[in-house]
């Protein structure tokens, strides 16, 4: 395929750079290199044992949220490909977009986010920053990875603007306004939240909904939460199945699935690469600040695929997300993360030592964010054996 670059594709050589000062590398853009510096840091290297919806004691077969994530920077690279933008900019961010996730997924950051109501909340967009920005300590000039603008506005806003022009948050953060962590953050390091982030930003974010609409499908198959022929009534998935089975009438189980997630997955992508295209020819964004200046996102799923997004959405979450299996596993994990929280937070000498520099003296909220930020980094493997020597209990397998 020719390669070209869109007249909105972020420029690595106009970067906006990075906090400290470092000498940029001849045989790699800034971009790549903090892509590179992401696959080299620890929260990444968790990742393989973090899940989203199933615990890992299920099987190996299974997306761990690593092997998500993997999935999210190939379907990011093959659409920044084929729309002529920066491919590093979007597989850096594909790649980062899941680093401030907790252990057991979303019931984790909820039971979290609970626990810390009382101290300013968690969230796993402000967590995120924290990891990129201070939590990672390994650099000899400073804490964090020192990535460039970019890649932290695109981290921050990937789902778009997080306050209004007049400076109201929006979103997910209208009611309980923005997370204390980007606030800090920003006020030091303006990450402009009242615009639209690149186009790469926006790619790798639709790219994390296609990659887990269409995986989340297989792996609830394969987990027997619903089978194949309730897929028929599904909007995509039910054509692309009908499909298969005309085209290959004596298939096996397996390959069936496979043939029906595939196709699921490249609609998707077409889906957002023709729609993108269509918006690029009406508002004629001519650079990657003109992208974030418009009033709507640039890349996007079409009227009707977001339409059958939302029906397959539906139908996950209540045939899986919500599934009594998967809810049960939930309960006892909240559990896990509430009991290691009073407990750590009781007793910060339970803490392992480089967590412990704080006392029982400190404020709380301080005392509370670092138990918060020590918990969200655990694996679901590693709270599990926190859990089990503070109390020799395992809630998940008894
Ligand atoms: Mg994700």
């Amino acid at each position: 395929m020719q390669r070209f670059s869109a007249p909105y594709a972020s420029l690595p050589a106009q970067s906006r750079g990075r906090v400290f000062p470092e000498t940029e590398e001849d045989f790699r853009t800034p971009f790549a290199r903090d892509r590179d510096r992401i696959i080299h840091c620890q929260a990444f290297r968790r990742l393989k044992h973090k899940t989203q919806v199933f615990v890992y004691h299920e099987g190996d077969h299974y997306r761990t949220r690593l092997t998500h994530t993997i999935e999210v920077a190939q379907v990011a690279r093959s659409i920044a490909r084929a729309l002529g933008l920066d491919e590093d900019l979007a597989e850096a961010l594909a790649l980062a977009h899941d680093l401030g996730h907790t252990p057991f997924g979303h019931a984790g950051e909820r039971e979290l986010d609970a626990l810390m109501r009382p101290f300013g909340g968690f969230d796993h967009n402000a967590q995120s920053l924290r990891i990129l920005t201070r939590l990672e300590r390994r650099y000899a000039g400073f804490d964090g990875l020192n990535l460039t603008w970019e890649t932290l506005e695109g981290l921050v806003k990937h789902n778009g603007p997080l306050v209004s022009r007049e400076g109201d948050p929006v979103g997910r953060y209208r009611e309980r306004g923005l997370p204390e962590a980007i606030v800090d953050y920003v006020s030091g390091h303006d990450l402009e939240l009242a615009s639209f982030a690149s186009a790469e930003a926006q790619v790798a974010a639709l790219s994390d909904d296609i990659a887990y609409n269409s995986h989340d499908i297989d792996d609830g198959l394969r987990a027997g939460l619903f089978d194949l022929i309730d897929l028929g009534d599904v909007p995509l998935v039910g054509e692309a199945l009908a499909t298969v089975l005309r085209e290959h009438p004596n298939l096996e189980a397996d390959r069936i699935v496979h043939e029906t997630v595939r196709r699921v997955l490249s609609a998707m992508i077409h889906d957002v690469i023709s729609e993108t295209q269509r918006r690029a020819a009406l508002y004629g964004p001519g650079s990657a600040q003109q992208v974030r200046d418009l009033a709507v996102p640039l890349v996007d799923f079409s009227r009707q695929m977001i339409e059958n997004n939302r029906v397959l959405q539906s139908f996950l979450n209540e045939k899986m997300y919500r599934h009594a299996r998967v809810e049960d596993i939930m309960v006892r994990a909240r559990r896990v993360v509430r009991d290691l929280f009073e407990a750590y937070l009781h007793d910060p000498g339970l803490l392992p030592v480089p967590w412990r520099e704080l006392s029982r003296e400190h404020a709380d909220d301080l005392r509370a964010r670092q138990v918060c930020d020590f918990i969200a980094g655990m694996t679901d493997r590693y709270a599990l054996t926190q859990h089990k020597q503070l109390f020799d209990v395992d809630p998940l397998f008894r």
